[in-house]
């Protein structure tokens, strides 16, 4: 199973994320994560990715697809993999489908989460006071005034993907405003229609 999780912050990306790789025992490439390890790190990277994190805005496509590029090599990414957070421009998904095409591989699916852009930051706030209650350190982007810098970013560049991946047959779109087991049964039944479909000489 190839995938690649769309949505806007606190779409439940994570949260299903997690639940795909459970039962699909595939691995989660989130380039967020990848990105503030390398910040934690103080490798060149992350000395570039810090402010520009902080901020809210988008780190450039190279350095992302870099990182990806070699990622995508490793052998545990044989049995599988979900993209979480890449590609997030449309450069970026260009980039990845030379890659997908340099290693003979296919998407099996886009799937995005969509919600109310309005519940988003009730559903930040809420993280943010849960994990703050739990004695969890914050992420420098979690925060009102960086999480509006951050859906400006992903309605400009990001929310085109979708167009692009209709395009291609490859998208599947869910309601993620439903509870979380919803979600999840109607990202899996979603994927199994696709399957079958693909299967049976259909796309898209
Ligand atoms: P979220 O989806 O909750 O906004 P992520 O953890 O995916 O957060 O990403 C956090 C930050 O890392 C982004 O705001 C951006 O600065 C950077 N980032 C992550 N992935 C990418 C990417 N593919 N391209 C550019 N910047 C990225």
């Amino acid at each position: 199973m190839r995938l690649v999780l769309l949505g806007p912050p606190g779409a439940g990306k994570g949260t299903q994320g997690d639940r795909l790789i459970e039962r699909h025992g595939i691995t989660r490439l989130s380039t967020g994560d990848m990105l503030r390890a390398a910040v934690k790190a103080g490798t060149p990277v992350g000395l570039k990715a810090k402010d520009i994190m902080a901020r809210g805005d988008l780190v450039p496509d190279e350095m992302v697809i870099a990182i990806i590029r070699d990622r995508l090599k490793e052998s545990d990414m044989k049995p599988g993999f979900i993209l979480d957070g890449f590609p997030r421009t449309v450069a970026q998904a260009e980039a990845l489908d030379e890659l997908l095409a340099e290693t003979g591989i296919k998407l099996d699916a886009v799937v995005e989460l969509k919600v109310d852009e309005g519940a988003l930051l009730k559903r930040i706030e809420t993280r943010i006071a849960e994990m703050t209650a739990r004695g969890e350190p914050i992420r420098a982007d979690d925060n009102p005034e960086t999480l509006k810098k951050r859906l400006e970013a992903y309605r400009a560049q990001t929310a085109p993907l979708s167009a692009y991946y209709a395009k291609r047959g490859a998208l599947l779109e869910v309601d993620g405003m439903a509870p979380i087991p919803v979600v999840e049964t109607t990202i899996d039944e979603g994927l199994k229609a696709r399957k079958a479909a693909v299967s049976a000489g259909f796309r898209g």
